[in-house]
């Protein structure tokens, strides 16, 4: 997808702070935290939103998950964190390559 900028980032044509990588899967930090822990966990497969998550991407998406958590464990933050996924611009969904917010680090939740 040429005008995406998490496939770029996929591509390593723009840099990310990469946490995690693997033929399925990158995890980087957000460019701008909204938690002092906030990384995003994204599928390689270019798919839109949540609402675009066909049958055979059940087992990709479930393994953000599996990612997720292992990330939050090395950044001790296994014990509390918020998994977000936005779907559609009313959503505030910015980035139309599905994402995983993972916010932790702070002891009390944020709103919602
Ligand atoms: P959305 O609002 O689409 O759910 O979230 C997109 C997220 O991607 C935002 O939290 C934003 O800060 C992050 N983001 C946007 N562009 C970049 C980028 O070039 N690099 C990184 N690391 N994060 C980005
Ligand atoms: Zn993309």
């Amino acid at each position: 997808m040429d005008d995406c900028i998490f496939c770029k980032i996929i591509a390593g044509d723009i840099p990310s702070q990469k946490l995690y990588e693997d033929d399925d899967v990158i995890a980087f930090w957000d460019i701008s935290p909204q938690a002092p822990v906030h990384f995003l966990v994204v599928p390689k497969k270019h798919i839109p939103a949540p609402v675009d998550v066909a049958e055979e991407d059940e087992k990709l998406i479930g393994k953000l998950f599996r990612v997720a958590a292992q990330i939050a464990r090395e950044q001790n933050v296994d014990d509390g964190y918020r998994v977000i996924f936005n779907n559609g611009k009313k959503a505030g969904q910015e980035v139309f390559h599905i994402h995983m917010h993972i916010l932790g680090g702070k002891d009390r939740p944020w709103p919602m």
